[in-house]
């Protein structure tokens, strides 16, 4: 049994956090909002008042924030992280952020005499609570060894060593963008049948078991077929992969033309107020540019 802090309890953090003490570690946690601090200490954790706070009464200490910002303000600001770690203790950023802004932390940790792993995750919620994540782990790989079994494994199903710190990141980048650009895919398809006059029900169970056939397919074909778009994974998250995606590739010099394409059509979305939605939500945006949904009675 380890004592852990956990820091950032949102939609992701809290059924970590909760698969942390079922796996019988101890827990110290913090967020801004108060309320997700309760529902976890509800389930066992005990609270503290700040980031700093948290550092001072664990050796490992976990984030799962929104984006870099959140994650440089956690750990580098006032009553951060760094206030209040010792040397020896070990981050773990489990958020999805750019990988130059986990190098940039992890080289001031390291001043302090701290460790750091970035660890992002792919999954979403439903595997968030089934403790089956997939971690990508960038860093020193004796530190991700070292945490690998008892608390890594606790949240996922997988933890694969990827490379030195910032790759994490680099491999969550690269996931984003086929996500992204096999939902826009998928919307093009099935718009373009479904104008043909086929049904596209049809078209998706013809063609998922083939080459075309993915996760990705058949976590949203469903959801384009009923007009459905809660999420899952909200178009303003994704923007921020994507952007994170095109300024990493910019400053690697490896350009990103499909990326860039995808990222314009959820710019055009958020501008008319799909934010919030699931990024199957693209539909939405093939059926402005076609006069045509996925779903609803097929015209001969
Ligand atoms: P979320 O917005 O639900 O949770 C973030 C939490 O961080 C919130 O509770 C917020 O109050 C807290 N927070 C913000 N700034 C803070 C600070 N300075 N100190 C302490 N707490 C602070 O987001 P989420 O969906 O849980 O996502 C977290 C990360 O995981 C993101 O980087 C996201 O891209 C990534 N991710 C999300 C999903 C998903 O399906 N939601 C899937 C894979 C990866």
């Amino acid at each position: 049994m380890m004592k852990i802090g956990f820091i950032g309890l949102g939609i992701m953090g809290k059924p970590m956090a909760r698969n942390l003490l079922r796996a019988g570690h101890e827990l110290v946690v913090y967020d801004i909002l108060p309320e997700n601090i309760q529902e976890v200490v509800a389930s066992g954790a005990v609270p503290a008042a700040s980031c700093k706070e948290v550092a001072e009464s664990c050796m490992h200490i976990i984030t799962m924030l929104p984006n870099s910002p959140e994650v440089k303000a956690a750990v580098l600001g006032e009553n951060g992280v760094l206030e209040g770690a010792a040397s020896g203790c070990l981050l773990i950023d489990m958020s999805s952020i750019a990988p130059g802004a986990s190098q940039e932390i992890a080289a001031k940790c390291a001043q302090k005499g701290v460790g750091m792993l970035d660890a992002p995750v792919s999954g979403g919620e439903p595997k968030a609570i089934d403790g089956t994540l997939s971690i990508m782990v960038g860093g020193n790989k004796a530190l991700f060894e070292s945490v690998k079994d008892e608390i890594l494994l606790k949240m996922g199903a997988s933890a694969v060593y990827c490379g030195e710190i910032g790759a994490g990141n680099t491999t969550k980048l690269a996931n984003q963008i086929i996500v992204a650009c096999n939902i826009a895919a998928l919307a093009e398809a099935l718009t373009l049948a479904k104008k043909s006059g086929v049904d596209p029900a049809f078209v998706f169970d013809a063609i998922k078991g083939g080459l075309a056939g993915s996760t990705v397919m058949n976590a949203k074909a469903p959801m384009m077929l009923a007009g459905e778009y809660k999420p899952g994974f909200r178009i303003d998250l994704h923007i921020k992969d994507l952007a994170n995606a095109l300024e990493t590739g910019h400053s690697v010099s490896a350009p990103l033309p499909l990326a860039a394409s995808v990222m314009e059509m959820f710019q055009a979305l958020r501008a008319d107020g799909a934010g919030k939605e699931d990024h199957s939500a693209l539909a939405r945006y093939y059926a402005k540019l076609s006069g045509e949904t996925i779903y609803g009675p097929i015209h001969n």
